[in-house]
């Protein structure tokens, strides 16, 4: 049993920042007793998980899946009532738009890697693939304590995987550059196998024979009905319905550390809490840690972060001719502007039954210092979308109705080094009692790895709690703020 859990509804816990980190962290915290408080900056909770609304049907307008093959998010989601309404993605097929035409997805590959030059065959050209097949022959590439995933691979198997394949794919997940990207933060399985084997594609055989012969979880991807954007609204409700508090419009805007625990301030008013969870992103992050650790603060204002803009778009049925699948995606080599499109209403069964004559499709434009594409206005963004999918697909019908959201500093960039700098800012946080940081700046975007950080920063919390004061006030009530939706 945990410290916390043996002082139940002792302990006061404030949670900065009300994305499905922070939620997650609070739904965590009153399993083990705590007393919580959220604190949400803006007027909504969800961070980058938002419903929407656009003509009359439900959709997601930020993240849009869950990764089920680790178990936390739909985990969670069952524990706050979404049993009934995760449902796995309609189609498991998708397209890449590369060399001039949409080709099927390859199977058979880790995050772009194949274990056989044949598994990319279509994809890239046979100069290409021959490359892949010299792996086999070539000397081992060290990878020291961390390496680009673009560097490591094209040096395996040269640049046309990376910039056709892996690109896209890492692209579509951190909004990032291949080049840069860690391998060790962002391919963990890839940076382990490169360091134990000589061969990269015989390295990825067997984690795909390992795979094979694990008992079959299911589908790997999973959605809920009515949008992703729903289970922060659960997890609020949940939250709320066992006694913690959510604060909207209540911006923390500085962290003290006292003899007894710890002081946030928001704006004249202060907080006082036994420990606190720092659930936003890493800039945010970086302001409100200045004083209490100043080296956590420094190494979190390093952090960097891709903007990017998602365009939905709504057409009538009866007037566009999709290929089959969920969408595609589009490596940045050939030129295009979108980086992927999601056929959201073939993806997600529960879209198409919202209105049998609507059919909804996303594009997605920024990637990582990419940053000309957004400051271009709404309309051209959705001028470039529909040039863009007339080209990919053929579509030609004008949509009766679109958006644009904006996601602005949307993504933590993990370039090499990003591991050891997150290890470095535990270990300025450990340093200090009653103090854990969590959500995606750490170790992977994804929301069940937010979700999985929340945890973790939990069960610090619960030996940091051992021995603190209880706290009899309630000092909350003074403050400003309505409770969560
Ligand atoms: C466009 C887009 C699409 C994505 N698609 C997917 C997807 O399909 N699947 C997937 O798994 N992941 C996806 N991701 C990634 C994933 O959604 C995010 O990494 C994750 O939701 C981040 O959660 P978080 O709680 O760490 O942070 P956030 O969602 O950023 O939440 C932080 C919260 O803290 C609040 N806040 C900030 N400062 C303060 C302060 N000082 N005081 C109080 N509150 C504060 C903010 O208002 C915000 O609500 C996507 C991300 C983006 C941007």
């Amino acid at each position: 049993m945990s410290a916390i859990q043996a002082r139940a509804g002792a302990g006061h816990v404030v949670v900065i920042g009300g994305g499905i980190a922070g939620l997650a962290a609070a739904h965590r915290l009153l399993d083990r007793g705590a007393r919580v408080t959220v604190l949400e900056a803006s007027d909504r909770v969800g961070g980058k998980l938002l419903p929407g609304e656009i003509a009359g049907v439900r959709v997601d307008l930020g993240a849009e899946s869950m990764l089920a093959r680790r178990p936390e998010a739909v985990a969670l989601a069952r524990e706050v009532g979404l049993a009934d309404r995760l449902q796995p993605p309609a189609t498991a097929t998708a397209s890449i738009w590369t060399r001039g035409a949409l080709r099927p997805m390859p199977k058979g590959h880790v995050m772009g890697v194949p274990g056989a030059a044949s598994a990319l065959s279509g994809v890239l050209s046979d100069e290409g693939l021959r490359r892949i097949e010299r792996d086999a022959e070539l000397p081992r590439t060290e990878v020291g304590d961390d390496v680009a995933v673009g560097e490591y691979v094209a040096a395996r198997l040269g640049c046309e995987v990376v910039d056709r394949l892996v690109e896209p794919l890492l692209g579509g997940v951190y909004a990032g550059d291949a080049y840069r990207i860690s391998m060790r933060s962002a391919v963990p399985q890839l940076f382990q196998a490169a360091r134990e084997r000589d061969s990269l594609t015989e390295a990825v055989r067997e984690i795909q024979a390992k795979a094979a012969a694990a008992p079959q979880a299911g589908p790997v991807f999973m959605g809920i009905e009515g949008g992703v954007g729903q289970l922060p609204l659960a997890v609020a409700e949940s939250v709320m319905a066992r006694g913690g508090e959510i604060l909207l419009k209540t911006r923390a805007d500085g962290l003290n550390r006292t003899p007894e625990g710890w002081k946030v301030l928001i704006g004249g008013d202060i907080l006082e809490a036994d420990a606190v969870v720092v659930a936003v992103p890493a800039q945010q992050a970086s302001r409100l840690l200045s004083a209490a650790s100043p080296g956590a603060a420094d190494e979190l204002r390093a952090v960097e972060y891709a903007s990017m803009a998602l365009i939905t778009l709504v057409y009538r049925r009866a007037d566009i001719a999709l290929p089959e699948g969920s969408g595609f995606l589009v490596p940045p080599v050939d030129g295009h502007t979108i980086k992927a499109s999601t056929f959201a209403s073939q993806k997600w069964g529960w879209l198409a039954d919202e209105d049998p004559d609507l059919v909804v499709l996303r594009t997605s434009v920024g990637r990582y210092g990419e940053t000309e594409i957004l400051r271009r206005e709404d309309s051209d963004l959705v001028a470039v979308s529909r040039h863009d999918l007339r080209e990919a697909t053929g579509l030609d019908a004008a949509p009766v109705e679109t958006r644009v959201t904006r996601w602005t500093d949307g993504l933590p960039q993990y370039p090499v080094g990003h591991y050891a700098r997150v290890a470095r800012i535990r270990e300025h946080v450990a340093a200090l009692a009653g103090l854990a940081v969590c959500g995606a700046a750490y170790d992977g975007v994804g929301i069940p790895a937010c979700i999985a950080s929340a945890y973790a920063a939990v069960d610090q919390l619960g030996g940091d709690l051992r021995g603190v004061q209880e706290l009899t006030a309630n000092p909350v009530q003074s403050l400003h703020g309505g409770a969560g939706e």
